[in-house]
């Protein structure tokens, strides 16, 4: 819907300057996300690598090629799904995302999911699995959908450690499989509302 294109458009702006940690100094553009803004489901990874920080688009380089195969072996494509990430700036040398960094990019995602309000959230790797699952461990617990506050989340390990970890390819494989039941599942159930509920007293 076009209300959600340009909320989405107009946090993209703010994320494009934000100033809000030390990745503003060393980042070439920030990379906000991208997709539909209506998406049914969303896909959260950890943040840009090299060819996201130049293209200022989600999941561009290698992993994203391992991206784009997993969502065509459900029958999607990447206009889709609404691709995000944990943290928006490239941390330099691709180290792993520090708290701090996370903490405080963390308003942006929840404002995207808030806008999109997608059905099925799909974790990509760790530091998105610990924005709902934290404490637990991949190994344990990837490929099972939870409800989480009227949201099915699916935690699944990162296409790039795939890439790296040859017997994790077909773990990713298997698990990007359940996604269409799983996301058949959520539709039919209530949708979580985006509107305040109408109290009586408005009403009257
Ligand atoms: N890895 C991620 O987690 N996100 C990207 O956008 C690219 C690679």
């Amino acid at each position: 819907m076009e209300e959600q294109a340009t909320a989405l458009d107009e946090l993209a702006e703010q994320i494009a300057v934000c100033p809000n940690c030390s990745l503003a100094k060393t980042r070439t553009r920030a990379v906000p996300g991208e997709g539909d803004p209506n998406a049914d489901i969303v896909f959260i990874g950890e943040g840009p690598g090299f060819n996201e920080d130049q293209q200022a688009r989600p999941f561009v380089g290698q992993a994203g090629k391992f991206l784009d195969e997993l969502l065509s072996s459900i029958g999607l494509r990447r206009e889709e799904v609404y691709i995000g990430n944990v943290i928006k700036c490239r941390p330099p040398g691709n180290r792993d995302p520090q708290p701090g960094e996370i903490d405080a990019c963390a308003p942006w995602l929840d404002q995207q999911l808030e806008i999109i309000a997608p059905r099925v959230i799909v974790t990509l790797g760790r530091f998105s699995m610990k924005r709902y699952f934290p404490g637990q461990t991949i190994g344990h617990i990837h490929g099972q959908a939870r409800k989480i506050d009227g949201v099915t989340v699916v935690p699944m390990y990162h296409p790039a450690a795939a890439l790296h970890q040859a017997s994790l390819r077909s773990t990713i494989e298997q698990d990007f499989k359940k996604i269409p039941a799983i996301l058949e599942q959520a539709l039919k159930e209530e949708p979580k509302s985006r509107e305040p509920q109408v109290t009586q007293m408005q009403l009257l």
